[in-house]
């Protein structure tokens, strides 16, 4: 396992990380056995990065998480969330921010969180998250609960507005930059490039788009951008090679993300996606697979509130969808 230097942390993070959503059934069933089985194989092959949050599976996935990891703790780069507690439940302020560190600690059986995370930014307050937010997540952090500080979300203009404005360590980005998609690159990577602050790139596989079995019902992406998934995991089944192993490769080589998170809860996906770092995509078969994506390639969805997103065709489609409720 190759480990990468996270901005200014110092912490030294595997560049393949444990994306912990699906303990927590975000994507389907699972069994509980087995994603303890998933998290004891990520360690023993040098996977040292875990992120979660209290929303994953409301609170499930730490809870299974926590107890995954007892007796190895001290092993493990920490990183969770709050302020997102269910699909419309938002909750930014100083005072569940401090409830929240206290309950994900509970759950996940430890004294401190290395990486504490503002989740899905997009869906608070701007001017909250700036002058409230990351304040009382610093104060937890003089306190020594947590380590680190950092935002989450998928607008990638706010994510940087506020990374600027309100000065954190990290910043988690997804779904912005995979095989589908590379405008983290045009908006947020020079950004944190030149301050130094960690970056970390999730959902590798466009949220389950890139797999074999497809993505889940709630999957927000437009139907042409599944379609598309569908017809390169079927090109990379011709050939022979696991589509998955071709989209993780993609990001893991990008030259400053620190850890790409990869969503995992079965001990054969992390063995498979621990040893597609070793193998090389054809560039003949990268090409092909460039030539289907291009139709739709950079096309991404609302998320949050209408001020808060990139491109003015989706901040106009949120509004629309307001007026017709
Ligand atoms: P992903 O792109 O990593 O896809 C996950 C899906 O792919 C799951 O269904 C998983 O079972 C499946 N999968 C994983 N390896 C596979 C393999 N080798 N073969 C076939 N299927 C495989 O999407 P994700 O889980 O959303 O993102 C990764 C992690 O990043 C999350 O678990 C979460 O920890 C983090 N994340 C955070 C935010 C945020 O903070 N706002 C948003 C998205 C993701």
């Amino acid at each position: 396992m190759e480990y990468r230097i996270l901005g200014k942390t110092g912490l030294r993070v595997s560049v393949l990380g444990f994306g912990a959503s699906p303990l927590g059934n975000e994507f389907r069933i699972t069994d509980p056995q087995e994603g303890v089985r998933a998290v004891h194989r990520a360690i023993d092959l040098g996977i040292n990065y875990f992120d979660v949050a209290p929303y994953y599976g409301r609170s499930l996935a730490e809870e299974r998480l926590g107890l995954a990891l007892q007796g190895k703790r001290h092993q493990v780069i920490l990183a969770t969330k709050c302020g997102r507690y269910d699909v419309r439940q938002f909750d930014f302020s100083a005072d569940r921010v401090r409830r929240s560190c206290e309950e994900s600690l509970r759950r996940l059986r430890t004294d401190y969180i290395d990486v504490f995370q503002a989740h899905d930014i997009e869906f608070g307050d701007r001017q909250q998250i700036i002058e409230e937010t990351i304040p009382a997540m610093r104060k937890l952090q003089e306190e020594g609960k947590v380590r680190f500080v950092g935002i989450t979300g998928l607008p990638l203009k706010l994510l940087r507005d506020v990374a600027e404005r309100a000065g954190v360590d990290t910043v988690l980005s997804y779904c912005r930059y995979n095989l589908m998609i590379t405008d983290m690159d045009d908006i947020l990577t020079p950004f944190c490039r030149e301050r130094e602050i960690g970056l970390i790139n999730a959902s590798p596989l466009h949220m389950g788009i890139l797999t074999e079995q497809g993505p889940p019902a709630w999957h927000p992406a437009p139907e042409a951008v599944k379609e598309a998934g569908r017809r390169v995991a079927e090109l990379c089944r011709q050939r022979g090679v696991r589509v998955a192993d071709v989209a993780l490769r993609f990001c893991v080589q990008h030259p400053y993300v620190a850890t790409t998170l990869v969503g995992m809860s079965r001990p054969d996906h992390v063995e498979s996606n621990v040893r597609a770092l070793e193998g090389q995509t054809p560039e003949d078969l990268l090409e092909e697979i460039r030539a289907i994506i291009a139709p739709v390639f950079n096309t991404t969805w609302p998320s949050g509130r209408p001020e808060n997103q990139d491109y003015e065709e989706l901040r106009q489609q949120l509004l629309r969808q307001a007026d017709a409720c």
